[in-house]
């Protein structure tokens, strides 16, 4: 098996920002960027333009921010593996990571594996139902594909990214309707208002979506008011899920604590886990801000605390001095 210092398990702003703070430190990491978990950078390779991260005035997007990113940490000595991380054993120390390919004994661990997009169990929603076929978590992915082309779209959410992506489908769709469930959106005032002001957008308050019915792809939806009870049926091209995120933290085992919504635990105001040596950075830990500019500081944070953690084993083994 492979030897490494740090693992960093999991890409995205926090993955790849822990391994430039970890190359420049001078401790070789390794990165599992993942593969069949969702693509390597995370969830910003399946956004836009992000205009909130401090830097870039006219916004970027996110794929390009992931690339530079990615560049960045492997100009520094940051070694790259295109797999997901299959089991990790954190009963002693050295730490063994288990990847499809490689597997290695890890001195120090970053946990930086994010969060997957929710669905609801709706019938004709399932993987042999319409599931990727007009049904899907991920507008920004999968919004331009031919068979969402001038159809009425119905997006399922009322935080912030059932809004940005309704806005992205403008682009496509013929009209985008937004599912809500209660008469008040999650969203952000700024985000929010611009769905409303949208002329293609309409939000369908206190309403869900109950059935999803077609031939080859989707053709029409079910909507129930929660409040009346009525249904409704109308002309659906797709349907598409934005009501939040699981974190990515079932390959753990239980092997570190976590919250009762999957969530890491780490002692606050760091990025320690319970068990020593293992830290946690982004989405996989922080179910309150989940920004792309929190997660690199939360990466910078574990590798910081990585590389402290290190030196001090590494001194607390070293022989005693020799005094006169
Ligand atoms: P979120 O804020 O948790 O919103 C999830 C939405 O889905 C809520 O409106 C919720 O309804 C609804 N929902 C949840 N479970 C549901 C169910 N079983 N049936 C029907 N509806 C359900 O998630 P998010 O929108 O993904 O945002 C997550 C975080 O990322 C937030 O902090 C957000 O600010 C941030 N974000 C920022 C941007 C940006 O700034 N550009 C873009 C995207 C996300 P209720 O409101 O009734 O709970």
């Amino acid at each position: 098996m492979e030897k490494a210092k740090v693992v960093i398990i999991g890409s995205g702003p926090a993955g790849y920002t822990a391994a430039i703070y970890a190359a420049r430190a001078n401790l070789q990491p390794i990165v599992f960027e993942g593969f069949f978990s969702g693509p390597a950078g995370g969830q910003l390779m399946t956004t836009t333009d992000v205009e909130n991260y401090p830097g870039f005035p006219e916004g970027i997007t996110g794929p390009d921010m992931m690339e530079a990113f990615c560049k960045q940490a492997a100009r520094f000595g940051a070694i790259m593996l295109r797999e997901d991380v299959e089991s990790v054993d954190f009963s002693k120390r050295p730490f063994t990571v288990k990847g499809k390919n490689h597997s290695y004994e890890a001195d120090a661990v970053i946990i930086a594996t994010g969060a997957t997009a929710k669905r609801l169990d709706i019938p004709g929603t399932r993987e042999g139902e319409f599931w990727q076929k007009g049904v899907t978590a991920c507008a920004v992915c999968d919004g331009a594909m031919p068979i969402f082309r001038n159809k009425p779209l119905f997006v399922i959410g009322g935080g912030d990214s059932a809004c940005e992506e309704s806005l992205f489908l403008t682009k496509y769709g013929s009209h985008v309707y937004v599912v809500h469930r209660r008469d008040e959106l999650r969203a952000s005032k700024i985000m929010g208002q611009r769905l409303i002001n949208h002329p293609a957008t309409t939000v369908i308050w206190d309403h869900v979506i109950t059935k999803v019915e077609g031939d080859q792809v989707v053709e029409k939806v079910t909507l129930k008011n929660v409040k009346t009870g009525e249904e409704t049926v109308h002309e659906a091209g797709g349907v598409f899920f934005a009501i939040g995120h699981t974190p990515n933290t079932a390959f753990l085992d239980s092997q570190i604590e976590l919250h009762d919504n999957g969530y890491i635990k780490v002692e606050p105001g760091t990025a320690r886990t319970n068990v020593e040596g293992v830290f946690a950075a982004g989405d996989c830990h922080d179910h309150v801000y989940r920004q792309a500019v929190t997660a690199a500081g939360s990466g910078c944070m574990a590798a910081l605390e990585a590389e402290r953690w290190l030196s001090a084993q590494e001194s607390f083994h070293e022989p005693e001095s020799v005094h006169n």
